[in-house]
């Protein structure tokens, strides 16, 4: 019997497949591979032979991904040059003229015009919010799609009861993992087809690539929509993904340690009027999270006194956390999502996704949490009066 390996374990040793003779996967900087031959070997079931098709420096990431997310042997694992490739090409290879579509409202804004825009292709498109998905789903439903822990009030969707109505109704549930990460929670494992990242945030880390990963069950039509759309990830960019994951476990569990703190610290602070944490017991979902989740991430958001004046200005005072529209990384950084998503939500969608004027969500990075409750604290005693 095979030894079961832990996940850190996985996330090091598991790419080292590709290639026995080097500790670490090399990097395949080649646009083509021999082809015809009778030597070509087989990637997802192709002859490898084009670099927008397949590369031996993406599969060993892939591998790893895979690994990592599921069990699962009859899963595929692909990677993208972003998030958003990943999404894209997922939804072009389940949804055609007639497809129905529903969509939590609380995803990620391009996500949610992605989903918009397919409309003008007959795709029938449902958006809800993420706490009515559920009763949502009927037997005209093709695919769910809705994010773990959503962006960017870090709602937590009760996975395996969507995941058991989805099954009921035949509906093909994807789920975006990437403020979860496959540490805190596995999508596949809980009933839903496909588990997608941003790579360009958690599984990364470093806030110095652009990448994706989609693993599921019956997704082999996404490579074919991959190498159409072109959105594979470029070798260096996978080979950087690839060490960043070498880290994940123990990032996120450091990372979610000191967003705990500031958690609670800011839930005590009289300048801030909300947070939202799922770690917290005050948040909305926090029993779901607790159910479902093994760490409660790295990303909180809270509403400072005031309005968007304050909001800007307190990320403005702010010294160590870096004023930036990502999270996942070793860097902290702040954002303001109400200015952020503006450009692609209108004011009624942002009300929905319950995205205030003085919200800022804050991605815990890897400085000591003692600085980073310094630099909040400073930036505060400037902007709100006690
Ligand atoms: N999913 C979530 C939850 C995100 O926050 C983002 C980007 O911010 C994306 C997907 C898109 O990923 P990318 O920026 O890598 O295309």
């Amino acid at each position: 019997m095979q030894r079961k390996t832990g996940f850190s374990t996985k996330a090091i040793d598991e790419a080292n497949q590709i290639n026995p003779r080097s500790i670490i996967p090399p990097i395949y900087q080649t646009a083509i591979f021999p082809y015809p031959t009778d030597e070509a070997p087989l990637v997802h079931g192709h002859p490898l032979r084009y670099s927008r098709e397949d590369n031996p420096t993406v599969l060993a990431l892939e591998n790893v991904i895979k690994a990592l997310e599921t069990d699962d042997e009859k899963a595929d694992s692909y990677a993208f040059s972003s998030g958003m490739a990943g999404i894209s090409s997922l939804f072009f290879s389940k949804l055609k003229p007639g497809s129905t579509l529903l969509l939590s409202s609380e995803v990620y804004s391009l996500t949610l015009s992605l989903a918009n825009n397919l409309a003008k292709y007959g795709v029938k498109v449902n958006v809800v919010r993420g706490n009515q998905l559920i009763d949502s789903v009927t037997s005209d439903t093709t695919m769910v799609f809705a994010e773990v822990m959503s962006n960017p009030t870090l709602n937590v969707i009760d996975v395996p009861a969507l995941a058991e109505k989805c099954t009921r109704f035949n509906a093909f549930l994807a789920l975006d993992n990437t403020f979860t990460t496959p540490v805190n929670f596995k999508p596949l494992e809980s009933g839903a087809r496909a588990s997608i990242n941003s790579a360009t945030k958690f599984l990364a880390g470093h806030n110095d690539v652009s990448a994706g990963t989609v693993v599921g069950l019956d997704i082999s039509d996404v490579w074919n929509w991959r190498r159409m759309l072109g959105g594979i990830l470029d070798p260096h960019a996978a080979y950087l993904v690839h060490r960043g994951v070498k880290t994940l476990k123990v990032r996120v569990e450091a990372e979610q340690a000191s967003a705990l703190k500031i958690a609670r610290e800011l839930e005590d602070d009289k300048r801030i009027s909300k947070v939202l944490y799922p770690g917290l017991p005050s948040h909305p979902t926090h029993d779901a999270a607790k159910r479902i989740l093994r760490g409660y991430g790295a990303v909180l958001s809270f509403e400072i006194n005031g309005g968007e004046r304050e909001a800007l200005s307190f990320m403005r005072e702010l010294k160590l956390i870096k004023v930036a529209p990502s999270l996942g990384g070793t860097e902290s950084l702040v954002m303001h999502p109400a200015s952020a998503f503006g450009g692609s939500m209108s004011k009624e969608e942002l009300k929905m996704a319950g995205i205030s004027e003085s919200l800022v969500r804050l991605s815990v990075g890897l400085e000591d949490a003692e600085d980073l409750l310094w630099d909040i604290q400073q930036a505060l005693d400037k902007v709100v009066k006690p």
